[in-house]
């Protein structure tokens, strides 16, 4: 059974060195294109992570606008709204779009993607951490919730990286076969 999928093993996509960038976000959509035929079982993968996405969504929402506007230190800055090969993979899957990223941002200021109500990203288009990190405040919250409540949470998070580990697993089968790395 998969429990978790080293994304390492996928190249590095470093915001740092955007001609790179732009390379590899292109190199990804080209696969997704020229392997259309064979990508049934990511698709299905994918399908599965977009509905973890949905069940997550509007607990996440709950929590984060009952915390995050008492918040003196947000987590969101550019570089975490910044993704990994994987998150595009994830985000060309589920069948987003790919932001359009202005990499030239202070990577330490307040995202890009910031807006009055918060993120303005559909969930599937942002990077996986942001959906999977809780913050000490945002746990606690959780925690002192109803038992059952608290209980389903854990259920959906384990859910969620589940779904991903077989989404990136069945993308990697692909990748490797083909790119061979
Ligand atoms: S998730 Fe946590 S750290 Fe981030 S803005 Fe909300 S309260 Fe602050
Ligand atoms: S949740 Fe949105 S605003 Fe926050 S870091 Fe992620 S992409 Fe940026």
């Amino acid at each position: 059974m998969i429990t978790g999928f080293d994304t390492t093993v996928f190249p590095r996509l470093d915001f740092r060195n955007p001609e790179e960038f732009w390379k590899t976000v292109q190199e990804i959509k080209k696969f997704f294109k020229d392997h259309e035929a064979e990508m049934s079982v990511v698709k299905e993968k994918a399908h599965q992570f977009r509905q973890a996405y949905a069940i997550m969504d509007p607990f996440i929402q709950k929590y984060t606008a009952e915390v995050c506007p008492y918040c003196g230190n947000v987590c969101c800055c550019n570089k975490h709204g910044f993704p990994e090969f994987a998150d595009v993979v994830a985000i060309i899957a589920m069948g987003g779009k790919v932001p359009e990223y202005d990499l030239s941002v202070d990577e330490g200021a307040l995202c890009q993607f910031i807006g009055e109500k918060g993120c303005v990203l559909p969930r599937i288009e942002r990077p996986y951490r942001c959906t999977w990190y809780f913050c000490e405040p945002l746990l606690l919250q959780i925690e002192i919730g109803p038992p059952k409540q608290y209980r389903e949470f854990v259920q959906d998070v384990q859910y969620m990286g589940h779904a991903r580990a077989e989404l990136m697993e069945a993308f990697y089968h692909l990748w490797q076969k083909y790119k061979g790395t």
